[in-house]
C-alpha cells in the first residue's frame, strides 16, 4: 500500500516510520511511504502556501491552488482503490472501522493543515474525507497523518509478525482488549491473577473476556451503549 503526504514540513516524517513493525512493512515492500512538500507547486520566488483570512481574524490559511496543483500532479488521472484525506480538527472522527476500510485501499493521500488550516474548497472539492484523529486542536496534520499510516499499516496482510496478533485487539470485537501481565509473577508485592497461572486455557480465555468487558466499562463506557452503533 502506497501512502502520500502532502506537507509542508516533509523532514518531520524522518522518524516516526522508522521504527518497529511499520518500520519493517516499509523495508519489506509492504507499506511505501511518499512524502510531498507542498512547496513544490508554488509558483512565486518566496514559494507562498499561505494567505490571510478573508473576513479577518488570526493567523494564516493554506492556499487551495498548491494544494490542488499537487494531488492533480500525483494523480493526474482518477483510480479506484484511491483517497485523498484532509486532516482537520473539524473532520469525522477516525477510528478502528475506518483503519478497517482503508486497509483494502491501494493509495491513500493526506493533505496535512498547518496554521489556521486549509481553504474551505479543499474540503469541498478534492477530498474525498475530512478526518480528525481526537477532540482537540493540533498544531499540523502532519502527526495525525502518521497516527492514521500507523493504524493503517498494521492491518495490512503480513505487517504483523503474527497474522492473529490484530484479532481481539482493543476495539476490533467493539470493546477494549483484556489486561496484561508478564513475569515475575510478584513484583513489590503485587501478584499476577492466579488464573492466568493454571494453565487452563479455556478458563483463562473466559476470565480475560470478562476482564476486557469490566475495563470497557470503566474506561470506556461509551462502547458498550448501544446507542452509539
Ligand atoms: N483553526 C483550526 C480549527 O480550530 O479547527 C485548527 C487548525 S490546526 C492549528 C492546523 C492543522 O492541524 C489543521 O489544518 C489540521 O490539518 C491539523 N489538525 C489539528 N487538529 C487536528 C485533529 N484533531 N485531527 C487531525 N488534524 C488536526
Amino acid at each position: 500500500m502506497i501512502f502520500h503526504l502532502l506537507t509542508i514540513f516533509p523532514e518531520f516524517f524522518r522518524g516516526p516510520f522508522e521504527h518497529g513493525v511499520l518500520g519493517k512493512a516499509i523495508e519489506g515492500g509492504a507499506v511505501e511511504v511518499r512524502i510531498h512538500n507542498l512547496r513544490d507547486w508554488t509558483s512565486d520566488r518566496h514559494k507562498t502556501v499561505d494567505d490571510r483570512p478573508f473576513g479577518g481574524g488570526e493567523g494564516m490559511v493554506l492556499k487551495p491552488e498548491p494544494i490542488f496543483l499537487a494531488v492533480e500532479s500525483i494523480w493526474p488521472q482518477p483510480k479506484p482503490g484511491r483517497k485523498v484525506i484532509l486532516l482537520s480538527a473539524q473532520g469525522r472522527l477516525f477510528r478502528h472501522q475506518t483503519a478497517l476500510e482503508w486497509s483494502r485501499l491501494d493509495e491513500i493521500l493526506f493533505i496535512c493543515g498547518r496554521y489556521e488550516g486549509v481553504d474551505e474548497r479543499v474540503a469541498g472539492n478534492l477530498a474525498d474525507d475530512e478526518i480528525s484523529i481526537g477532540d482537540y486542536v493540533l498544531s499540523g496534520g502532519e502527526l495525525a497523518a502518521a497516527v492514521v499510516i500507523d493504524c493503517v499499516a498494521r492491518l495490512l496482510p503480513g505487517v504483523l509478525g503474527n497474522e492473529a496478533s490484530a484479532v481481539g485487539e482493543s476495539f476490533t470485537g467493539g470493546i477494549l482488549d483484556c489486561p496484561q501481565w508478564t513475569r515475575p509473577a510478584e513484583f513489590r508485592g503485587w501478584k499476577v491473577p492466579e488464573v492466568l497461572l493454571n494453565g487452563h486455557h479455556e478458563q483463562i480465555r473466559q476470565w480475560r473476556r470478562r476482564m476486557a468487558l469490566e475495563k470497557t466499562a470503566r474506561m470506556r463506557p461509551d462502547l458498550l451503549d448501544p446507542s452509539n452503533k
